[in-house]
């Protein structure tokens, strides 16, 4: 059986725990081509006009998946840890979307709640391994593979390994010649990934990663920053070090990315190795707007360059190099001693058509 998948929102985070999942119940995974001009056009005629651009991409997707597919997997993320929920717009998936999915093209789904326990995920898979024709125990050896893959995956960004190296290690899984993981694949990708002797500046790009790694979407920002700085992401930071950094808030973040951007840019916004925070948010994200905001005034707290780039649709190439030049520009002056102006600032591009 081939089954879509679309390139777009759960596919940059938890890619690796679904090619596990579906390899160990022998189905292929067709992933859905990278995003260009075309996918984001489809992506605008069948979404909401007031959705925010990942939810835009997905719908761009499910609209151009591979002819050759019998399903598509459309999961419901409810929560990926406990105490916290994902966005509302995520809650609202798959049914959100359903109009651009092809005609005919049946949607497999499931709700994966971390908040209830790993029990209560155990128990949703094994239904939906009912639901493909699989028994219990495949199901649960499936639910096991896919935790080794998603935590070989994360072990890879935190070693300092890029997001496109990592995924293409989990794309090759399910073709006849996939090597898959080898048991040996955790913890073999040592290296810290920062130093003080670098003469680049080191810039941590705070953001979802299914914008921070859309090239298409984030109108290439990564090659732009990669040429002219060294880059840490939140994929970096441990999850123990991020509710470290969240310890002293009054009331605990109830979303789940906002508390990952949030703590991840704080370890970052006191670190001396870091030069400089740049916070990659789309217009109508609604967790966002807190969470930049919080993090700004850290930012600030530590006298760290700080900018938000805010991204929709209509934002443009001319737009973004503008800024981030003059953000390194500025952190440049900062660091042979010419400024000693915080960097703090904020606004949005979009003011020049693609
Ligand atoms: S968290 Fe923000 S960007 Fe992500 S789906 Fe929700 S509204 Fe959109």
């Amino acid at each position: 059986m081939k089954i879509g998948f679309p390139r777009a929102m759960f596919y940059y985070d938890t890619f690796p725990f679904w090619a596990g999942y579906f390899e160990a119940l022998g189905i292929e995974l067709k992933v859905s081509p990278r995003t260009n001009r075309e996918v984001l056009e489809r992506g605008l005629k069948k979404a909401s006009d007031e959705t925010c651009l990942p939810i835009k991409l997905l719908s761009g997707h499910l609209a151009s998946l591979p002819s050759d597919v019998e399903a598509v997997f459309l999961p419901r993320m409810v929560s990926i840890e406990k105490k916290t929920y994902m966005c509302p717009k995520i809650l609202g998936l798959p049914e959100s979307v359903l109009a651009s999915v092809p005609e005919g093209l049946p949607v497999i789904s499931v709700d994966i709640n971390w908040r209830e326990g790993k029990a209560q995920v155990q128990k949703a898979l094994e239904k939906l391994g009912e639901q493909l024709g699989k028994s219990k125990g495949e199901a649960r050896r499936a639910f096991a593979k896919a935790q080794k893959y998603q935590q070989v995956y994360e072990e890879m960004r935190r070693s300092g390994q890029g997001f496109e190296e990592s995924m293409r290690y989990f794309e090759g899984l399910g073709k006849p010649d996939g090597k898959g993981v080898s048991d040996a694949g955790l913890g073999s990708y040592g290296g810290s990934h920062l130093t003080s002797s670098e003469r680049l500046p080191t810039i941590a790009l705070i953001g979802h990663p299914y914008l921070t790694y859309e090239s298409y979407g984030n109108l290439n920002l990564l090659s732009k920053l990669k040429a002219k700085a060294k880059l840490v992401f939140m994929e970096n930071v441990e999850q123990v070090q991020i509710e470290d950094h969240l310890k002293d808030l009054r009331k605990p973040l109830f979303w789940s990315q906002g508390k990952r951007l949030l703590g991840a840019g704080h370890s970052y916004a006191i670190n001396q190795y870091v030069d400089g925070v740049i916070y990659l948010s789309c217009f109508g994200c609604g967790t966002d707007s807190m969470t930049q905001d919080m993090l700004a005034r850290r930012a600030r707290t530590h006298h760290k360059p700080y900018m938000v780039l805010t991204l929709d649709e209509h934002s443009g190439e001319a737009g973004v190099i503008t800024r981030v030049e003059a953000f390194l520009d500025m952190i440049e002056r900062k660091r042979i001693g010419l400024s000693n102006k915080s960097g703090y600032s904020s606004s949005s591009i979009g003011e020049i058509n693609r």
